[in-house]
């Protein structure tokens, strides 16, 4: 069996055509299948849209979160309850095609456990994100000591054992493509080009991207704590060239040493410093904090459609 696992946040202009064409692919697999939708606390029409889907058709399931927590916790939930032999992992808005989850069952049936989705160019989104998205995979890359490829987001199948593996790991920050690096297994992509939303906005925000950026980071390295140790290194080491130079200029020379603007700036540049590596610190921090108070990743406030079994007819029928 084939489960689907959908994070679906303020969709409802999209999710009646992402039930279509889910549909569509799945019954072209011909295997039992199930499509989960996690309503992250939509405050539209999304969640009654999908129990309707529920009502019609036995394959859909929806869990729907007391809140909205996040698209990580969204899809996390998706993983906890799906029952899949292979699943599949799809945001809502349809910029990533289901077309190919027949190539990556394929790849999975050769042997692989995790087969990801590589972005070999992105369309319709703005040069912003495409930019910004650029830099964020390689500088995770560079940031962290786990290898995760490049242009590659939740888009992906992953076989039930690396599902069991990833549910295990007990943190509750949950960067799922970090994760499912770090766990290991046989992995392999399929190059893809990523398409428009087919509808509605996207619903990461630039703070929610730079939040987003922090979570990967430090839930994965403490290479910026380590940065930040050479860094005041280099800056000790440039302080005392600088006092032996004024040594020299005030003891061999006639030149006054310039007094305010230099005093100045070495003070606002060091404090400048210092300051950002407390709060570098301070992420830290937060985090174990949060991971401490041991809260759940996010709160289920109802299901539907589970325990339905599959069905085997064309529900457009
Ligand atoms: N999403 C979610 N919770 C959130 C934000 C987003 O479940 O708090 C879902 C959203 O409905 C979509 C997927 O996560 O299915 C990816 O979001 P989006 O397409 O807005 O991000 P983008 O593709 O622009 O990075
Ligand atoms: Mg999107």
């Amino acid at each position: 069996m084939y489960s689907v696992v959908v994070p679906v946040f303020n969709e409802e202009e999209v999710v009646v055509e992402t039930y279509k064409r889910l549909t569509a692919v799945m019954q072209s697999m011909a295997e039992p299948y199930e499509i989960i939708f996690i309503n992250d606390g939509s405050r539209d029409r999304s969640a009654e849209i999908i129990a309707g889907f529920c009502n019609s058709d036995k394959s859909i399931r929806l869990i729907s979160f007391s809140r909205n927590f996040g698209h990580m916790a969204a899809i996390s939930a998706g993983m906890e309850y799906a029952s899949g032999d292979a699943i599949f992992i799809i945001d809502a808005d349809l910029q990533d095609p289901p077309e190919i989850f027949p190539q990556m069952a394929q790849k999975w049936r050769e042997g692989y456990h995790v087969v990801y989705g590589q972005r070999k160019k992105r369309e319709g989104e703005t040069l912003f994100k495409k930019a910004s998205a650029k830099i964020f995979y390689r500088f995770i890359r560079r940031m962290t000591d786990v290898e995760m490829p490049v242009d590659t987001g939740e888009f992906r199948l992953i076989d039930k054992k690396v599902n069991e593996a990833v549910k295990k790991l007990p943190e509750k920050s949950r960067y799922i493509r970090g994760l499912v690096s770090w766990v290991g297994f046989k992995q392999t992509a399929i190059m893809y080009v990523r398409n428009e939303r087919f509808a509605g906005q996207t619903k990461y925000p630039l703070r929610k991207m730079v939040a987003f950026a922090m979570d990967a980071v430090t839930a994965f390295s403490y290479k910026p704590l380590k940065a930040a140790t050479t860094l005041g290194f280099l800056i000790s080491i440039a302080s005392f060239i600088y006092i032996a130079v004024i040594l020299f200029q005030s003891t061999f020379t006639d030149t006054t040493v310039d007094g305010w603007a230099s005093t100045m700036g070495v003070i606002l540049f060091t404090q400048g410093i210092t300051m950002m590596i407390l709060g570098l610190m301070g992420e830290y921090i937060g985090r174990i904090y949060e991971e401490l108070k041991n809260r759940p990743a996010y709160i289920v406030q109802e299901t539907v459609g589970f325990g339905t079994g599959t069905n085997s007819t064309t529900p457009f029928a």
